[in-house]
């Protein structure tokens, strides 16, 4: 996988979360990908877990992060609407002490305002490592950067402990959406939603894919809205488009 990535095989692909009261685009989560030159678009679920393993994804995931804060800055210069990005990151990456250091150089090289910056952590990792770990976070929130607790809802989350993170946004996962368009779950999501605003937290809701389901998690008022519905990843160009001329909605995206 090195040499994959000196030969240029990764790219970085953008999908819009959505303001829910404005309907505009509120940021732009970079999800990397291999266009491997026999096997055509290798999906990350197949090659992450891979890099985790071998250590290459404190590589790649600088690499995502550089390419992530880049084009953000792009698009800021090309006078589109400010449009701040989440990285994913990886265990491997937040246990190394110089971390923060590495987040502050990036911030600085591209010029891209920490306000700009979101880092998604997965809330297995959070709740599954040392308050250690957890407390050494607070010095990214520290630098500016936002950060936002991914795929809530799918480990043995704990409510009591939310309130504990550094965290400022809530990403609720897509098999909750998926639950309540299929008539279950409703009162539990609402919960957790009410839960977070009263923490303070930003609410993002992922896997809204059809306009049912835009409808069905209309109510329950979270602040952000993700999925095939809003916009698909694209790659930089294509996200580029949609930011110029604002989404349009039908569950496409280009
Ligand atoms: P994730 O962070 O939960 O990313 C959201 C995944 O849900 C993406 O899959 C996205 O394409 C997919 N998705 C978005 N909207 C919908 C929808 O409406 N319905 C459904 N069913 N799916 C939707 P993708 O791009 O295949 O990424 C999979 C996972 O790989 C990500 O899950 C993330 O955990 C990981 N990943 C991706 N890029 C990176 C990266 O740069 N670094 C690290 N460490 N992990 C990454
Ligand atoms: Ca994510
Ligand atoms: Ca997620």
């Amino acid at each position: 996988m090195p040499k994959a990535l000196r030969e240029g095989e990764f790219a970085v692909h953008y999908q819009p979360k959505v303001d829910s009261r404005t309907g505009s685009i509120a940021g732009m989560e970079a999800l990397v990908r291999w266009i491997h030159p026999v096997m055509g678009m290798v999906p990350p679920d197949r090659f992450i877990p891979v890099a985790e393993e071998s250590g290459f994804i404190v590589e790649l995931g600088e690499w995502v992060l550089r390419a992530a804060c880049v084009q953000s800055r792009a698009w800021r210069d090309a006078g589109l609407p400010r449009t701040p990005v989440a990285v994913n990151c990886s265990i491997n990456q937040l246990k190394r002490g110089d971390f923060p250091d590495l987040l502050s150089r990036v911030l600085k090289e591209t010029g891209l305002p920490p306000d700009c910056l979101e880092l998604e952590i997965t809330e297995s990792v959070l709740f599954e490592n040392p308050l250690s770990l957890v407390a050494g976070l607070s010095r990214l929130r520290d630098l500016g950067i936002r950060l936002a607790i991914d795929d809530f809802g799918t480990g043995y989350s704990s409510l009591a402990y939310l309130g504990h993170l550094p965290a400022r946004v809530l990403k609720i996962d897509k098999i909750f959406v998926k639950n309540i368009v299929h008539g279950a779950n409703f009162p539990i999501l609402r919960a957790i939603v009410d839960l977070a605003r009263k923490l303070g937290l930003t609410t993002v809701l992922e896997g809204v894919e059809t306009a049912e389901y835009a409808a069905a998690v209309a109510p329950l008022g979270a602040d952000q809205l993700q999925g095939f519905y809003y916009g698909r990843p694209v790659s930089a160009e294509n996200a580029s488009r949609v930011l110029a001329r604002g989404l349009r909605l039908a569950g496409k995206a280009d």
